[in-house]
């Protein structure tokens, strides 16, 4: 099916049957099929530039940040010392910009699997690739999958930036992803400080974040993720932020900690005004990730059933 019509990007997609958003398309600027994926980059008419894989919008300039703070920092701001994450997916480079920027992080690495993605947006997206110049970041090219199973017991929070559940992010939403998610936390999130002569052992549970679609029309996919989390993951949480240009307007956030205890609905770490301002935070306030997991009843009903 031919998605460019007089000057028209039309998503169609059977993921979403019978509806379609459309973006006015000023130019096209790079076009490509990858080893993986068909890599589209386009300028829009009203919404800045716009990264589109396989005929799915992963991002534009109008509307990213909603979506790259949210996933970002939800599971950031609920971990008492995210010092060492991974990001799987995210090759726009918008999610490194943003983990980049949280106090605590010390490092972090980001495992891609196409490295057109990449270097394509360097090119063409500097807004949201800025992320990979960050001094914290190793960048890994290759499959996220294949990496956790060599990285095991290792990070403090992992985000999974990943597109839709075709191609190559097919395996991201599966119950041996969520087991492997598992594994590769740290067990139990042990830091070890020596204040003078006395040990203190503090323990900080892992904690997950996973792009996990929208209930208006994946409502099967996200109940079947969300099972699929709840067999590995004691405290499973579901959030929800405004994407205009995504289908139906919405995305949905997977939340997950290895702690029963924990309630993910509440940031432990909580950004003053001022950090807002300093760390360029257009969407992600203390308040916005408490109310994100208050969920209309219909999608709560289904969800949980
Ligand atoms: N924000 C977007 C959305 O939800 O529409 C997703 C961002 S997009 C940049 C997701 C990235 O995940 C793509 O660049 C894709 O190549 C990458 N990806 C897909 N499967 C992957 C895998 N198995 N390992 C690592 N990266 C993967």
């Amino acid at each position: 099916m031919d998605l460019m019509k007089s000057g028209w990007f039309s998503e169609v997609s059977e993921l979403w049957p019978g509806q379609s958003f459309s973006l006015e398309i000023k130019q096209v600027l790079f076009h490509k099929k990858s080893k993986f994926q068909d890599v589209l980059i386009v300028q829009t008419k009203n919404h800045g530039r716009a990264l589109i894989l396989d005929g799915i919008i992963q991002c534009t300039e109008f509307d990213e940040f909603s979506y790259q703070e949210m996933i970002s920092f939800l599971p950031l701001c609920v971990h008492k010392n995210p010092e060492k994450v991974l990001v799987v997916g995210g090759g726009d480079g918008g999610v490194a910009r943003e983990v980049a920027k949280h106090p605590l992080v010390k490092e972090f690495v980001q495992v891609e699997i196409d490295s057109m993605v990449i270097e394509q947006s360097k090119k063409f997206l500097p807004f949201m690739a800025k992320g990979f110049e960050s001094p914290k970041l190793t960048l890994v090219v290759g499959d996220g999958f294949e990496y956790m199973k060599k990285h095991q017991n290792e990070f403090d929070v992992i985000i999974t930036d990943s597109s839709d559940p075709v191609g190559p992010a097919v395996n991201l939403f599966t119950e041996g992803y969520f087991h492997l998610l598992k594994t590769a936390l740290k067990p139990h999130g042990r830091t070890v400080l020596m204040p003078l002569a006395s040990f203190l052992i503090l323990c900080f549970s892992g904690v997950i974040c996973s792009q996990a679609g929208t209930v208006w029309s994946d409502l099967h996919h996200v109940k079947e993720t969300l099972k699929n989390c709840q067999k590995h993951f004691p405290a499973v949480k579901y959030s929800i932020s405004s994407v205009p240009t995504y289908p139906n307007g919405q995305i949905g956030y997977l939340v997950a900690s290895l702690d029963e205890n924990v309630d993910l609905t509440k940031p432990v770490y909580r950004l003053s005004e001022n950090q807002i301002e300093a760390l360029s935070l257009r969407y992600y306030n203390s308040q916005i990730h408490e109310a994100s997991f208050v969920l209309p009843n219909f999608f709560n009903r289904t969800l949980w059933s």
